[in-house]
């Protein structure tokens, strides 16, 4: 069954928790200090759009915003199989909230044209809001599914289950439509040999580079300014906080009978 034309998948690049971002002084995250990485719940939505292309065909779009390292998520996309990258870079995106941010992905789906279904990540693991999925389903005036864990696409419609509290719920809606994946949903596959072989060319080819990675600012998409960055961003950080280290005593028992009258006084 082949009948799904384009499938876009939204990426983030975010930095490495085991590595340390500082804090600017407006309470933004200062990147530059960080290791990179792409965001852990974005993996499943990777792994959902190209499951999405095996079972029901199409071409996958690999989408980020960001500043312009953020090119190694889109390398490491097409590693993993995407047919297309898109890079959103521009200055005037510096500061933008979850709602600017919309407006700014929203605009660059707009200008890739028509397509069936966009996958997102739960949230992500640095703004961790879980905002801009809904918020370009509300901005495209689109179904969205969030929290899916699988879903099948019968007679153009997509019937996704999706993790509530304790339980599932099925919901089926029309196509084009926003998943959220959520991380019960399974595990990003291993690299591909073409994918691999594919970003060892672009690394050496400028003219392959320019093919499978494109590089758009805010005029090309024709955002406005004034909803980007911190103009178009309503969302006010009036104080950062940071948390001291929690450590914990440990203690060591060994043993058995005598462990477990030990273990019962330290409970008690
Ligand atoms: C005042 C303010 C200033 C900020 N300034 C900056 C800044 O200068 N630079 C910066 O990087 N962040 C900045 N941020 C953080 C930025 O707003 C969020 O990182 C961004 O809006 C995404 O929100 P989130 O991380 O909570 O994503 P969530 O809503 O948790 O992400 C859900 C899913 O949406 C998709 N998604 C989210 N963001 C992107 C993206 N950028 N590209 C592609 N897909 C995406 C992914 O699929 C992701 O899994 C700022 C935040 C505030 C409040």
């Amino acid at each position: 069954m082949s009948f799904l034309k384009n499938i876009f998948v939204l990426i983030k690049q975010v930095p490495d928790q085991g590595s340390k971002a500082g804090v600017n002084l407006d309470g933004t995250i200062d990147r530059a200090k960080a290791r990179r990485m792409l965001n852990p719940f974005d993996r499943y939505a990777l792994q959902a759009a190209l499951d999405a292309k095996k079972n029901y065909g199409g071409q996958i779009t690999a989408i980020t915003m960001g500043p312009p390292l953020a090119i190694e998520i889109l390398f490491e996309a097409l590693e993993h199989g995407v047919d297309n990258t898109i890079l959103l870079s521009d200055r005037s995106l510096a500061g933008s909230d979850t709602w600017a941010t919309s407006y700014a992905l929203k605009k660059t789906i707009n200008y890739l044209g028509e397509f069936d279904l966009i996958f997102c990540g739960l949230q992500t693991t640095d703004g961790d809001t879980a905002q801009v999925g809904s918020q370009i389903a509300e901005r495209l005036n689109i179904p969205q599914i969030t929290y899916c864990e699988d879903f099948k696409i019968e007679n153009e419609k997509i019937i996704a289950r999706r993790v509530i509290e304790g339980g599932h719920q099925t919901l089926k809606a029309p196509l084009p439509c926003l998943i959220t994946v959520a991380n019960s949903y399974k595990a990003l596959k291993y690299k591909t040999i073409h994918g691999a072989k594919l970003v060892q060319d672009i690394m050496r080819e400028e003219e392959k580079k320019n093919k499978y990675i494109k590089i758009l600012n805010i005029n090309d998409i024709k955002a406005n300014p004034d909803f980007l960055g911190i103009k178009g961003s309503p969302t006010i950080v009036s104080k950062t906080e940071k948390i001291s280290e929690i450590s914990g005593n440990c203690k060591i028992l060994k043993g058995s009978k005598e462990l477990s009258l030990e273990l019962k006084e330290i409970l008690k």
